[in-house]
């Protein structure tokens, strides 16, 4: 039983498996996660307490192009968002989310469908807020078939502060 009310918990999945300027996909995510949780308190009006984050784990690629390279994956969890859930504000959040995947150097104009990526940041539930946007459905569509994003949300829900960057 989580130890936090999950109608306010927000939920990113984090993955990398292509080196970035900021070094190897664990060093990327290591990179970006305290600025991925200072941009979530921020934006979710929260505090810096109530973020939670999994260990790094090393996991095989799933579907995409033969022959990639093992990904980095990670969940970073807040806890209590104070901002109300609403489509605009989710809207912000996935807009904020991939300017940091272009900082990392992500190009999704050349890249395959589940291809090798220097930094994939998904947008997995914000309490039960449900969408079906063109650029944002919610909670993720397949979050429940991939154990690389299951494994380590259920580590970031069971953490605690501090995270562990
Ligand atoms: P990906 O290749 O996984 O990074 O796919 C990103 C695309 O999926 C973007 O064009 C997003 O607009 C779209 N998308 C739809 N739902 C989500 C979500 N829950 N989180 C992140 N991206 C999403």
């Amino acid at each position: 039983m989580a130890s936090f009310p999950l109608e306010s918990a927000l939920a990113i999945g984090l993955g990398a498996n292509l080196c970035s300027s900021y070094g190897s996909p664990e060093s990327t995510l290591r990179w970006i996660a305290p600025r991925l949780s200072e941009l979530l308190v921020d934006w979710g009006d929260a505090h810096a307490r109530d973020v939670r984050c999994s260990s790094f784990l090393t996991t095989q690629p799933i579907g995409g192009p033969p022959g990639q390279d093992a990904y980095c994956n990670a969940v970073l969890l807040l806890t209590r968002v104070q901002r109300p859930p609403s489509e605009l504000a989710a809207l912000e959040l996935l807009e904020h989310l991939q300017r940091l995947e272009l900082s990392c150097g992500r190009d999704r104009q050349r890249e395959q469908r589940w291809g090798p990526r220097p930094l994939d940041l998904d947008l997995l539930f914000w309490g039960e807020l449900r969408l079906e946007h063109s650029r944002l459905v919610l909670p993720h569509p397949r979050m429940h078939l991939r154990s690389f994003v299951l494994k380590p949300l259920l580590l970031a829900m069971e953490g605690t502060h501090p995270p562990c960057w």
